[in-house]
């Protein structure tokens, strides 16, 4: 082949290989993208699940359907709530074509946790088809209408990051279902109260008291699926901190929970693998949180773990490396995958992220079907 003939082919390669993701980004409305790039397991095909998450409904809404957080109506969907339908739409058309058994949301369904938002996602969630397991993200955690940033406009806020609660409450008849739906259900700690010493509060004149504390429900939680067993296990590490001052909510990091003033989430995951991880074959456990592991390589660094939490998580995961196979999240916004390693470049997991439902950021409206073998 000549060098130009080269050159003039892989630019056209490149167009049609970029281009459709380009019209994606831009084309609001455009159908989802669908990503197969990352499976489980190798040999035969045996079934496949979907991640999407990210949903967001409600943004660009400062004040959702009535007004206030605690608002009971249940309205419009909104750009982003229309974005969810049509990924749920995309799956009910096409789980028996794909094997497709169950669904995973990956957190942050509402924009601001109002409660007219978390409902508006769930009446769509609830229009699919298949089992779906959601979990909870920054967004869902600490409700309040308005903008965010205090200054942009009026807003009421809630007095501390009740977000889990609400969420357990609306989720309850599907939580209540998912039993019968797995095997070995595991409850965790998701519908018992923890108290959380590291929660903060906010007084009459919006003002945080820091390490207020409140009782959390750490969205934790965990099932198995397939033959050999998968082992999915749902840990709840959005912090419950308020955001700096001037905004409301809760700021996006991560938490571990693991202190003299709380034993929640990260505490309970490790009791938990240490406990399970023999009953399956080598790869076959699955972590799902809202927050990626990763060494805060993002361009929004800092919010997700720490450098200390980050060392913390994969330098223990080393001891469960062979078990491990998995890490699937949200967050922030990309749909990547990667080696989830510790400081020492050990290699502990596969870390999958998944793009949101509301596109932007690079993503088109992504939906992911994990293929699974065995
Ligand atoms: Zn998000
Ligand atoms: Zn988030």
């Amino acid at each position: 082949m000549k060098r130009n003939q080269f050159f003039s082919i892989t630019i056209v390669l490149l167009l049609l290989i970029t281009l459709p993701n380009f019209l994606g980004f831009i084309g609001a409305g455009n159908p989802s993208n669908v990503d197969y790039s990352e499976t489980m397991g190798s040999g035969n095909f045996q079934w496949a699940f979907a991640v999407i998450t990210d949903s967001h409904v409600g943004g660009g809404i400062p004040e959702f359907d009535g007004i206030g957080w605690d608002d009971g109506a249940s309205g419009i969907d909104g750009t982003n709530g229309a974005y969810l339908r049509e990924a749920v739409g995309w799956i009910n058309c096409n789980h028996v074509k794909e094997n497709i058994k169950f669904v995973i949301f990956g957190g942050d369904l509402a924009d601001s946790g109002e409660k007219s938002e978390l409902r508006k996602g769930k009446e769509i969630l609830d229009t699919l088809a298949i089992p779906y397991v959601p979990i909870i993200g920054n967004h869902d955690m600490w409700p309040y209408s308005g903008p965010s940033k205090k200054s942009d406009g009026e807003g009421i806020e809630a007095k501390h990051a009740r977000g889990d609660e609400i969420w357990k409450d609306l989720f309850s008849n599907t939580f209540a279902n998912l039993r019968y739906s797995f095997m070995n259900w595991n409850d965790g700690l998701r519908a018992v109260p923890t108290w959380n010493g590291e929660a903060d509060k906010i007084d009459e004149n919006g003002n945080v008291i820091e390490d207020a504390g409140c009782y959390s429900f750490f969205q934790c939680f965990s099932f198995d699926y397939g033959n050999p067993s998968w082992h999915f296990v749902f840990a709840d590490f959005g912090t419950r901190d308020h955001a700096p001052s001037g905004y409301r909510g809760v700021h996006g990091g991560a938490d571990l929970f693991d202190s003299a003033k709380v034993q929640g989430t990260w505490p309970w995951l490790k009791n938990h693998i240490a406990g399970t991880a023999n009953n399956y074959k080598d790869d076959h456990l699955v972590i799902i949180t809202h927050f990626p592991p990763t060494k805060l390589d993002a361009p929004w660094g800092q919010m997700s773990f720490s450098f200390s939490e980050y060392d913390t998580i994969t330098r223990w995961m080393a001891n469960f490396q062979n078990k491990i196979g998995y890490w699937f999240a949200g967050h922030y916004h990309m749909e990547r995958a990667y080696d989830v390693e510790t400081y020492g470049s050990r290699t502990v997991c596969r870390g999958i992220e998944t793009g949101p439902t509301m596109g932007g950021h690079g993503c088109a409206h992504c939906i992911r079907v994990i293929r699974v073998y065995d």
